[in-house]
């Protein structure tokens, strides 16, 4: 067969299978917002059926003979083009789905809900010993993974690559190293400031109802598209896309808590931004795909944290701000406001902490669950381990298991080498920034004026359109002529967290 009709059935197959998943990805948007509680189990069983599906899709060995067919056709010859890439991407995906036996992908999807099971147990009885014997299965099974998908430098690379393609373990182990010894004394510093915000003025009464409108107006004016999107409630926030032109954003209010609901807003609508800047043509198609979860992670918090915290945001939103919550926030100065949402301390939980102190959290867990999976740390000397490091990051100490190592689902749901992409979301976002802002000129002035396309369309042009032609290093070094470094992330910290705290 000639190589372009061979092209074209590789894509229709692969097109196929996102068909699939689409369907699986708008029964789960349901499941966690809108369905009755009732209707679980019938739930589970279309959710079974479709992977089933899904599963044998995926590993149809026609996949593997068009795939050799291509590998050395003038379509592969530039992997950096639209069948370049695509190439490229699907044969990745395919040796990865058929590397490991279909034994171990059942057991780790059973152990994954047996340990979720018991972590949520433990956690809620504080008892980390009922759970050690699932957590020990688990890391078993990853290090069985690892072992089978194959790796250069450590076991730890394998499983990175799920999350991160082509990132390597030592790399971000440079980059994160390099950040700790700065952050470190940093939110010190901040933490032995008598300078504190008023952080009461965030728990004032803000109706719901005000928070949805006043929170979709900005997720509008950001950029993201309503006519492609939504915007519901859910307990755990997510974004979903589930069509080229359908990406669905969720949050959750709470009447005495402003930034929860509102900073979550401009977080999914990053992500969102991001799924509606992909090429719709190549929906389906790695062109048309995220390329990680690190740069996605980096898309909204950028808007979330460099743009949805930055002064001249709210000099340009802070009347609305005042006009929607007259109560809570009608006396209040802009200053007291910025400072509010801007407050740095350490604290024991991730999922609350601030800007700054969060990477210390992930800091924590990039370097005990490599650890556990080279060998270095026994499972049983985890919590143990994981206080200490609590205690030399960010010089608190948990009480219990449940406000430690037991606080998050990832390493029961097997999810091992995940953590380090929120942080290199942080990373890539003030890298990308600071060029953005190198080229467009002064971004703050254009927030100030309430002008956000000018940064949008940069971002789409430079990072969405592209797709997965280029791995998350290869971005980097091509948008802003150099490596990933801490440098950058450092300087709007230090740059923004200085003045406030008189430093
Ligand atoms: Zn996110």
């Amino acid at each position: 067969m000639a190589a372009p009709e061979t092209f074209e059935l590789l894509c229709q197959h692969a097109r196929e299978a996102a068909l699939l998943d689409s369907v699986a990805y708008l029964l789960e948007w349901d499941e966690r917002t809108l369905m009755p509680h009732a209707a679980g189990p019938y739930r589970a069983e279309q959710f079974t059926l479709l992977s089933a599906l899904a599963h044998q899709r995926q590993t149809d060995p026609r996949i593997g003979e068009w795939l050799q067919e291509l590998s050395d056709s003038p379509l592969a010859a530039d992997p950096h083009s639209d069948t370049g890439a695509t190439i490229r991407e699907l044969r990745r995906k395919y040796h990865k789905k058929t590397k490991l036996p279909q034994s171990l992908v059942e057991e780790l999807a059973r152990t994954a809900i047996l340990g979720q099971q018991a972590w949520d147990d433990a956690r809620r009885k504080n008892d980390f010993g009922s759970f050690r014997p699932l957590l020990e299965k688990t890391i078993d099974l990853k290090k069985q993974q690892a072992e089978c998908l194959g790796y250069e430098e450590c076991r730890y690379d394998a499983l990175l690559d799920d999350y991160e393609p082509a990132e390597t373990t030592s790399n971000v182990a440079r980059v994160l190293a390099g950040l700790r010894e700065e952050l470190v004394p940093l939110v010190a510093e901040i933490a032995a400031s008598k300078r504190r915000p008023k952080h009461e003025l965030l728990t004032r009464r803000y109706p719901e109802e005000q928070q949805r409108v006043f929170g979709t107006e900005m997720g509008k004016r950001i950029g993201f598209d309503f006519n492609r999107g939504r915007l519901d409630v859910t307990v755990h926030p997510f974004c979903s896309t589930m069509g080229p032109h359908d990406c669905r954003i969720t949050t959750r209010y709470h009447e005495n808590q402003f930034p929860s609901a509102f900073f979550g807003i401009l977080h999914e609508a990053g992500h969102g931004i991001y799924e509606q800047g992909l090429r719709p043509e190549q929906f389906g198609l790695p062109p048309g795909e995220a390329i990680s979860l690190g740069i996605h992670e980096s898309q909204s918090r950028m808007w979330e944290n460099l743009v949805g915290r930055s002064r001249a945001f709210w000099e340009h939103s802070y009347p609305g701000a005042q006009r929607a919550f007259p109560e809570a926030l009608g006396g209040v100065p802009l200053d007291d406001f910025y400072f509010a949402i801007n407050d740095v301390r350490p604290s024991l939980i991730r999922v609350e902490a601030d800007e700054a102190t969060y990477n210390l959290h992930i800091l924590v867990r990039f370097e005990l669950e490599q650890a556990l999976i080279n060998d270095d740390l026994p499972v049983a000397d985890l919590p143990g381990a994981w206080n200490e490091k609590y205690r030399g990051y960010l010089g608190i100490e948990p009480p219990d298991d449940t406000q430690g190592v037991l606080q998050d689902i990832h390493w029961s749901a097997g999810l091992v080498g995940y953590f380090a992409t929120y942080s290199l979301g942080n990373l890539y976002a003030a890298q990308f920034f600071q060029t953005a802002q190198r080229q467009l000129g002064d971004l703050h002035a254009m927030f100030r004026r309430g002008e956000f396309a000018p940064l949008r369309e940069w971002l789409r042009t430079n990072i969405h359109e592209h797709g997965r032609r280029y791995t998350a290093a290869q971005l980097v070094q091509r948008i802003t002529g150099r490596p990933l470094g801490h440098a950058d992330l450092m300087a709007d910290l230090r740059g923004k967290f200085a003045p406030l705290y008189g430093l």
